[in-house]
């Protein structure tokens, strides 16, 4: 069982992910291309690397959990990175969501080295990282999957082997298919509610133990009421994952007609300047269509 593990990239994911692989015990060397987010990961007790490359000189498993695939990209095969100093054997772990065509490019590249790569997206949220229980669904070689079990396993609770290389990714992406459009629906509902003069908090807990619950609704419909637009999952992240579903629906002549809406009433929001908000702030599209706001305790 690996004893090293390195992390690359700690931001709202990857720093509480690096914070319980040390819990549970490995030996964690990180790098973040902004600096000072490495400091409170040093604090408690993780070794910081110069480059991607002296993290992966140092781990048998290395864990990218960048934004987009040109990130992964960058951290894996540019200059100082991760394949410059992976050993033979040793595995690069690619948790960030990224296109799975790309994943497929790199993996192919490791393996010329004779490492070896597993996709292994999460679901879950700041939450699910924070807490250790994120659900991580993984492709890539089997016996490489199951070597590497313990380290998903300090991450989240719901770990789940996809497949060939690819499908950890091709998985993610139905995932956020049914998050953007529940989101969507939680948002219309919200809107309808406040026009309609509901309770929004009343609202909340009738239909949240019903067959409306989930974990959009329950999560993030607090959130709208209060009007905390906090990232959580920024709408530029949302729409990178949104992006990257309708290019893979193309490829397969698959259309996706829900989903294709939702893209475009982000990239209203995203025309506003608030890509840096939570994917939650989708109702304030819904709420300009309908001159009216979702909020409680409004001043
Ligand atoms: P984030 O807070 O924006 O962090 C992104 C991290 O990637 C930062 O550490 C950033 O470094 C680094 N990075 C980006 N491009 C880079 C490059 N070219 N070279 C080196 N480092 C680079 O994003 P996040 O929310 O943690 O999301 C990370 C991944 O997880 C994304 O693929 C996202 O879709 C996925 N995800 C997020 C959530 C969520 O709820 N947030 C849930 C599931 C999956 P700097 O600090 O220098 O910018």
């Amino acid at each position: 069982m690996a004893q090293t593990v390195g992390v690359i990239g700690l931001g709202i994911m990857g720093s509480p992910m690096a914070k319980n692989l040390l819990k549970a015990g490995f030996q964690v060397t990180v790098f973040n291309r902004s600096r000072p987010k490495m400091e409170a990961l040093v604090k408690e007790g993780a070794r910081a690397a110069g480059s991607p490359k002296e993290v992966a000189q140092g781990s048998e498993v290395i864990i990218t959990m960048v934004t987009d695939s040109p990130d992964v990209e960058q951290v894996v095969l540019g200059p100082g990175g991760a394949i410059e100093g992976v050993a033979r054997d040793g595995v690069v772990i690619d948790m960030s969501s990224i296109s799975p065509r790309v994943t497929r490019e790199i993996a192919a590249r490791l393996a010329e080295r004779g490492a070896h790569m597993l996709d292994a997206p999460v679901s879950g949220g700041q939450g699910g990282a924070i807490n250790a229980t994120l659900s991580i669904m993984v492709g890539g070689d089997k016996a490489i999957y199951e070597r590497c079990l313990p380290v998903f396993q300090a991450l989240g609770k719901t770990v789940t082997y996809m497949g060939g290389q690819g499908m950890g990714q091709v998985t993610k992406l139905i995932n956020q298919i049914l998050v953007a459009n529940t989101l969507n629906g939680v948002a219309e509902a919200l809107v309808f509610a406040a026009k309609a003069g509901a309770d929004l908090e009343a609202t909340l807990q009738a239909v949240g133990g019903g067959a409306a619950g989930s974990w959009q609704l329950a999560n993030l419909g607090p959130r709208i009421i209060k009007g905390d637009f906090a990232p959580g999952f920024m709408v530029r992240l949302q729409q990178k994952d949104l992006r990257l579903i309708l290019e893979a629906a193309r490829e397969m002549a698959l259309p996706l007609p829900a989903t294709g809406l939702v893209h475009q009433l982000y990239a209203a929001l995203e025309a506003e300047g608030r890509g840096g908000e939570g994917t939650q702030a989708l109702v304030r599209v819904h709420e300009k269509l309908a001159g009216v706001e979702a909020r409680v305790n409004k001043r």
